[in-house]
């Protein structure tokens, strides 16, 4: 019988629409084995659309201990689709997309970073920060040629211009990155409403402020409304417990879960009946 390591997670998330924004176009699922943000575009309703139709493909990927890298090609396939048949009058609707979901190798756990857009997805590690997606914007693209350095972009007017996305007219084209899953990693995954208020030190500096992850998502929202809020803020936090190889051991993958903060994708009016599993903008 093949080992397979077992993977004990827990992960808090948090969203609000920030100071300045009428809407929420934001929208996540942190369930296990996905966590993704998708930070929605185009206007008139049509991001906020956007972004839950895109994550609607994922959905169907919780429950199980582990997803394949197929699983989650499907699934972004299926967001992409989704996005496409929205139709608006008056605009193109898109969406970011960003996260990670917990996929297995010949037995391994690993995580399957998937990025498209200027949402992002950070490891933390022995109190060390590291941007493991890179962004698809103007200014990264000004960064990249060497042109701007990252202090500038940060204050450059091109800042919100998004050069891939999954629809808005995009070839919709994401990267992907395999990272091994390590105990004490801390994963952050969220929109750019946190990071155009938030430099890295100052994430770091939550992170390590907050032990739970529920609480480090509550804090990032909160500190990125408190330095302007000029954006939809939203904010996942995966915290790997322990990654355990055992080849007799019973208990089925999964169970080890905590499951004490379990916010799920957040849809507009859905039932009152999701209680504890919803995180609501406070
Ligand atoms: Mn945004």
């Amino acid at each position: 019988m093949a080992t397979e390591s077992l993977v004990e997670l827990s992960w808090g998330a948090w969203t609000d629409k920030g100071l300045r924004r009428r809407l929420n176009e934001d929208a996540f699922i942190a369930d296990a084995p996905v966590f993704f943000v998708a930070d929605g575009m185009g206007g008139h309703e049509a991001g906020e659309i956007a972004s839950r139709a895109a994550l609607q493909g994922f959905t169907g990927l919780v429950g199980p201990a582990r997803v394949s890298t197929d699983d989650v090609e499907r699934a972004f396939a299926s967001a992409v689709a989704a996005v496409g048949s929205i139709e608006t009058e008056r605009s193109t609707a898109g969406t970011t997309l960003a996260g990670a979901a917990l996929c297995d190798q010949d037995g391994a756990p690993y995580w399957l970073i998937l990025n498209i857009g200027d949402s992002r997805v950070y490891r933390w590690h022995d109190d060390s920060l590291e941007q493991v997606s890179i962004d698809h914007s103007a200014v990264q693209a000004l960064v990249d040629r060497g042109e701007i350095d990252a202090a500038e972009a940060e204050r450059h007017p091109q800042r919100n211009v998004v050069t891939r996305a999954v629809g808005g007219g995009s070839a919709g084209v994401p990267d992907y990155w395999l990272l091994p899953v390590r105990a004490g990693d801390r994963m952050l995954i969220c929109s750019d409403g946190l990071t155009k208020e938030l430099d890295d030190g100052a994430i770091g500096r939550a992170l390590a402020m907050e032990p739970a992850p529920g609480a480090a998502a509550q804090r990032l929202v909160h500190e990125a409304l408190l330095h302007g809020g000029r954006d939809n803020v939203t904010v996942i936090v995966v915290d790997v417990h322990g990654v355990i190889d055992e080849d007799d051991d019973p208990t089925v993958p999964g169970e080890d879960i905590d499951e004490d903060t379990v916010p799920r994708l957040e849809m507009p009016g859905s039932a009152e009946g999701a209680g504890d599993a919803r995180i609501r903008p406070w």
